[in-house]
């Protein structure tokens, strides 16, 4: 399975990865949770991301591309992966439709998950993260066993900096000047899904999962 997860910041698109993921054994690469990675760590590429993501802007297309070709490749472009926030602009497609060409792979489908900016607005102001390992809650969707702490690490949790309203704002503008025109790219070649990124998750599970049985995945 080679799936890409189209969307606004939001969509649910790191929720609906996860489960999938782990459904069909086979890698879920988030761009964002590894340039956060990047950041915790203080690596090269953390340094040059850090004040680029906290603005909600976007990291430069090089730098992206060739992460995310060194972590496709990590994972095993014949074992299957998720992309979830990769590729964010057409310059992105491209490099990866190269990139899985040389590589005799192509994509199976282009998961686009539809979403109202209420529903973006209401997710990601409630959304929670831990500053340590990295895990998502929602203060009312998915909250925390304990109040305040995470799961797995018992860190505190907190709320990202760049889903303060303002900063939102601003991703949702970059949406749809950067990504928005993938959806035209993706449906010309005819690997466009639009699912509902409003729908709650079991709700759009199930969604998947007969959409998954009609173009045999
Ligand atoms: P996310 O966790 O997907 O909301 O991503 C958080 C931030 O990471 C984004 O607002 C961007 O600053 C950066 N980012 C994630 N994916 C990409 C990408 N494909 N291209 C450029 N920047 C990205």
């Amino acid at each position: 399975m080679r799936l890409v997860l189209l969307g606004p910041p939001g969509a649910g698109k790191g929720t609906h990865a996860k489960i999938l993921s782990e459904k069909f054994k086979v890698s879920h690469l988030a761009t964002g949770d590894i340039l956060r990675k990047h950041i915790r760590e203080q690596s090269e590429i953390g340094s040059r991301a850090k004040d680029i993501i906290e603005r909600g802007g976007l990291v430069p297309d090089e730098l992206v591309n060739e992460m995310m070709a060194g972590e496709v490749e990590r994972a095993g472009v014949s074992k299957g992966f998720i992309l979830d926030g990769y590729p964010r602009t057409l310059g992105q497609a491209e490099a990866l439709n190269r990139f899985l060409k040389s590589h005799n792979a192509e994509l199976d489908a282009v998961l686009n998950f539809a979403t109202s900016e209420r529903v973006i607005i209401d997710r990601l102001s409630g959304r929670r993260i831990c500053p340590e390992c990295g895990a998502n809650y929602h203060i009312r969707n998915i909250p925390p066993k304990k109040e305040g702490s995470c799961d797995r690490c018992q860190a505190k949790i907190v709320q990202r900096k760049d889903d303060q309203p303002d900063t939102i704002r601003h991703r949702l503008a970059t949406y749809e000047k950067e990504t928005y025109p993938l959806i035209a790219y993706y449906r010309e070649k005819n690997l466009l899904q639009d699912v509902h990124g409003d729908w709650d998750v079991p709700e759009l599970q199930t969604e998947l999962k007969e959409l998954f049985a009609q173009i045999g995945l």
